[in-house]
């Protein structure tokens, strides 16, 4: 099996749609396209024909790309059969427990609610690869727009228990600003205020900062390493007022 080719496409101000491709099947698949012309034209650049757009949820910036792309290559929708009725455009609904497959790479499905209420994501275990949407960024989480600091504590728990090397794929490039945020959370952390220094370093490069990896954020998100639910909560209401 060879390995996925993975492509970040940054839009609008600050998002990521991730376009990934399976080069012995061909097939083509499109993570949150907030966006549709941007997504074509790279999938185009490369030769490749998008066949599938995976939704993480139903925001606007992860599915307004959905309607266009799909006109434009015939692709098939597969989302989160708890935001059904949000998605007007998903042709196949998935949960947590499920297996969905480009080529013969097959990545299961999470369920990890709290940014919205029917937040899935999508693990690639044999290519040590996870979508995570809007849950866990460089050295953050999400808003719990939908949900509790309790379930956001067990969606965190539940990434922790994945390799270090995993790679963590967030829809979003918030990792500055959430790096000076947890330096003030977590001050006595070295690990942690070197790569606040990198990060500066990069972003004033005009770097992207992300995919991150799970070994990286146990070392330094405050949001996964929060030893409780209370303490996640009481930091997200804090990063929230920031
Ligand atoms: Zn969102
Ligand atoms: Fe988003």
């Amino acid at each position: 099996m060879t390995a996925l080719e993975i492509v970040r496409i940054p839009v609008l101000s600050d998002n990521y749609v991730w376009l990934v491709h399976d080069p012995d099947s061909k097939a083509t698949m499109v993570v949150d396209p907030a966006i549709a012309d941007p997504v074509l034209a790279a999938a185009a650049e490369r030769g490749w024909t998008i066949t599938d757009i995976w939704n993480t949820h139903w925001h606007p910036d992860h599915t307004g790309g959905n309607a266009a792309i799909k006109q434009a290559t015939g692709c098939t929708i597969t989302g989160p059969a708890a935001e059904y009725a949000r998605i007007p455009t998903l042709d196949v609904q998935v949960a947590g427990g499920d297996t969905v497959h480009l080529g013969r790479h097959a990545a299961s499905v999470w369920d990890l609610p709290a940014h919205t209420a029917g937040h899935i994501a999508f693990h690639f275990a044999e290519d040590a690869a996870i979508f995570v949407g809007d849950t866990m960024f460089a050295m953050g989480c999400g808003r719990l727009f939908e949900g509790t600091a309790d379930q956001m504590f067990a969606n965190m728990q539940k990434l922790a228990t994945l390799d270090d090397a995993t790679r963590v794929y967030c829809a979003h490039e918030y990792t500055l600003s959430n790096a000076r945020f947890a330096v003030t959370v977590d001050p006595e952390n070295d690990a942690l205020a070197a790569r606040l220094a990198a990060v500066e370093a990069a972003r004033a490069a005009g770097e992207a900062t992300v995919p991150t990896t799970i070994g990286d954020e146990r070392a330094t998100n405050p949001f996964l390493r929060a030893p409780s639910a209370a303490e996640l909560g009481r930091i997200r209401a804090l990063k929230d007022a920031a």
